[in-house]
């Protein structure tokens, strides 16, 4: 069976007679699909970078004794478990400010 690549943007000369008019001009196409490519790769970047910030900004309790920073969705629990283990001599408020009534 043939199979005509033409639909994936992968026409050449050697595919079948009946897309050849679709072939672009210098290979035009080629360079287009790398291009579509390459943004596309800076696009996944940008989200990457993205994502790191916001794992950087979810990491919003810090221990103010030990300055260790702790994700925006760690309990009290957890933050109390740190300061016993962590900080036995200090108060958990002392290291959590944020969890004072
Ligand atoms: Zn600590």
């Amino acid at each position: 069976m043939h199979t005509c690549l033409w639909r994936e943007g992968l026409h050449n000369i050697s595919c079948c007679n009946r897309h050849l008019r679709f072939r672009p001009m210098g290979g035009g196409n080629g360079q287009k699909s790398k291009m579509a490519r390459e943004r596309a790769q800076e696009k996944t970047k940008a989200a990457k970078g993205s994502q790191l910030e916001s794992n950087k900004k979810a990491m919003s309790i810090q221990c103010k004794v030990c300055m260790q920073t702790f994700m925006c969705t760690t309990t009290e629990v957890k933050c109390r478990e740190h300061a016993e283990s962590k900080h036995p001599k200090s108060d958990l408020y002392q290291c959590f400010p944020h969890l004072k009534p």
